[in-house]
């Protein structure tokens, strides 16, 4: 049953009783800590092509999140630039009828009351907001669509880490929270992969990170995955990263670069607009979609909302660096200065020290 009816113009709305809404909770896809995002469909008719594989995300109502237009204009702005327009989830804005805002907090409340919502359970849609987005759906169609979503972080050495690390940053940070909060190796296990192995390894290398990415993509899958499969989404990701897929992580990296090339503990005050610009390409998402039967491959970097630097960020920013340079956690001195074999630059030196 449909639960959105488009008219011709820009404007999402509710279908007349809403009926089909209060049954379609799968269309809640994802609450985040500043959005939530759900699937669009049609009132019994296919969806205009404007829609067309388009999710719907929507702003909460909360201190750090800017209005909807000011969202677009940050990303036009910051980020759309910098990247080819197929290598980014595309963001357009949509009108919204007050109904349908109505409606999504309504959902909200009945998941909360039923005890549905287990995370983030007091937060709710903006009223006040007269837009949303709709963002490219890098959400698998069909059973035959493989979707893998992929942290790039830091993806060359932090400007301020000793000369003589052994981690990376990314591996570094990792260490840290690991050792800190056993409880928390599953959540950083996604992150098992050195960045600097996609970027900067020779092939063995990127080979070997990117089955240890599908390994644990697959390790989080509730069905049963066909072998074929998984070989077949391991080379075809192999040579995504060797490929379009480097060049990607190659311009990431480029950005990274140049927007902080000095690091947070060379910046004495409130760090530029530069620097959380940086920020925010250390903690986007890169999306890829697989076809699993006409070798097709779909790559977008999204979560690129600018970070804020609200009150205590920046100061959180410092303080971790500080502590992963004060406790030696670059130089691995939690384990005699021997990092675990996982972390790129550890093997790049081991390498070297056997050739000399
Ligand atoms: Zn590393």
């Amino acid at each position: 049953m449909a639960a959105l009816q488009l008219s011709k113009a820009p404007k999402l709305c509710i279908v007349s009783g809403a009926a089909g809404w209060k049954e379609e909770e799968q269309q809640l896809l994802w609450v985040g800590g500043a959005n939530v995002v759900y699937r669009i469909h049609g009132a019994d008719v296919p969806l205009p092509a404007w829609l067309s594989g388009k999710l719907l995300r929507l702003r909460k109502e909360k201190p750090f999140v800017r209005p909807t237009s000011e969202q677009l204009v940050s990303f036009n702005t910051h980020f759309r630039p910098l990247f080819d327009p197929s290598q980014t989830v595309e963001q357009a804005q949509v009108h919204l009828d007050q109904a349908v805002l109505a409606a999504c907090n309504d959902q909200l409340r009945k998941l909360e009351h039923s005890g549905k919502r287990q995370k983030r359970r007091d937060d709710h849609l903006a009223d006040a907001e007269h837009f949303g987005l709709l963002i490219t759906d890098m959400t698998p169609s069909s059973g035959r669509e493989f979707a893998i979503e992929l942290k790039p972080k830091w993806l060359l050495q932090s400007p301020n880490a000793p000369v003589e690390a052994v981690r990376c940053r990314t591996c570094a940070l990792r260490a840290r929270r690991n050792a800190m909060a056993h409880a928390e190796v599953e959540v950083h296990a996604q992150q098992a992969v050195c960045p600097l192995s996609l970027v900067e390894g020779d092939e063995t290398e990127r080979r070997s990170a990117v089955e240890r990415i599908v390994r644990h993509r697959y390790h989080k899958l509730e069905h049963n995955p066909d072998v074929a499969d998984r070989q077949f989404v391991t080379d075809r990701l192999a040579e995504f990263f060797r490929t379009e897929g480097l060049a990607i992580l190659k311009e990431l990296r480029r950005h990274q670069q140049s927007l902080d090339p000095d690091g947070i503990l060379s910046c004495a005050g409130e760090p530029d607009e530069r620097f959380l610009r940086a920020m925010t390409l250390r903690d986007c998402t890169l999306f890829i979609k697989i076809h699993l039967t006409n070798n097709g491959l779909e790559a977008r970097l999204g979560d690129l909302d600018l970070k804020m630097a609200e009150k205590g960020k920046v100061a959180k920013w410092r303080k971790i660096e500080r502590s992963l340079l004060d406790e030696g956690w670059y130089t691995a001195e939690d384990t005699g200065g021997q990092a675990e074999v996982g972390c790129f630059l550890r093997r790049k030196q081991d390498s070297r020290r056997q050739r000399n």
